[in-house]
């Protein structure tokens, strides 16, 4: 079937770039493993992917929002220069301290900021280090639409936003809304994506991934 095809050309490509063996990422998921955060990384094909967006912007200043372990902020700092900076935005201060943990044992605290607290709140503590060259959404779905705002305001124009969850476990296209939550989170990451569609001053796609990323450049 179909699905199987795509999950034997997955198998292929991450036999083919071999990106998990990496030590400093294997480093990372085994802190997070021993500490016991939840296993809700990108997976590393999409790491790769922000990595090579990164970089082909000449991301010197980038924003993350949702740190988690620090798994995709080590693609993230890979592409930034010696004097290059990434803030990343964390509620949970056992996240937080797990990736503070990693970031230290990969000599990489003095690229990686890592901001404690709810980012809706914390986001303009950082506005004045801006504009930023690229902002990476994956924290609450729910706040995709604010974020969205806090965002297109502190990108520079020819910076990326991307946002990974944008097709909300698939259920983003279907007409009967899953029950519960999920309904609510359907419909604000619809609102999300129409947002990054409608505004005039970026030109967005969205890239068929696990779970969806949108990819939008700043005219
Ligand atoms: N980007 C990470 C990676 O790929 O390695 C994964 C991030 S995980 C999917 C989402 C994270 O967002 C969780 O660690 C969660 O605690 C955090 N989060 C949830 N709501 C948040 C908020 N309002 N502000 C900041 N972080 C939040």
């Amino acid at each position: 079937s179909y699905s199987n095809l795509l999950q034997s050309v997955a198998s292929y490509v991450e036999g083919l770039l071999k990106i998990e063996d990496c030590s400093d990422l294997k480093l990372a998921l085994q802190i997070a493993k021993k500490r016991g955060t939840p296993p809700l990384q990108v997976i590393p094909t999409d790491g790769r992917c922000l990595e090579i967006l990164a970089r082909s912007v000449q991301a010197k200043k980038i924003v993350e929002i949702g740190t988690l372990c620090g798994y995709s902020a080590i693609f993230l700092a890979k592409a930034l220069p010696a004097n290059g900076k990434l803030y990343t935005f964390e509620q949970s201060e056992h996240h937080a301290q797990v990736a503070g943990e990693v970031f230290a044992e990969l000599n990489l605290s003095s690229k990686i900021e890592i901001v404690f607290g709810k980012a809706l709140e914390t986001l303009p503590s950082i506005n004045s280090k801006g504009p930023f060259d690229l902002i990476f959404i994956d924290a609450d779905k729910a706040n995709y639409p604010n974020y969205f705002d806090w965002a297109i305001e502190n990108l520079r124009s020819g910076g990326l936003l991307l946002a990974d969850n944008v097709f909300v476990f698939g259920y983003i296209g279907e007409q009967d809304l899953p029950n519960g939550d999920l309904a609510n989170l359907v419909l604000a990451m619809r609102e999300f994506n129409k947002k990054c569609v409608e505004d005039e001053r970026l030109v967005t796609t969205f890239l068929p991934t696990g779970e969806g990323m949108m990819v939008a450049i700043k005219k």
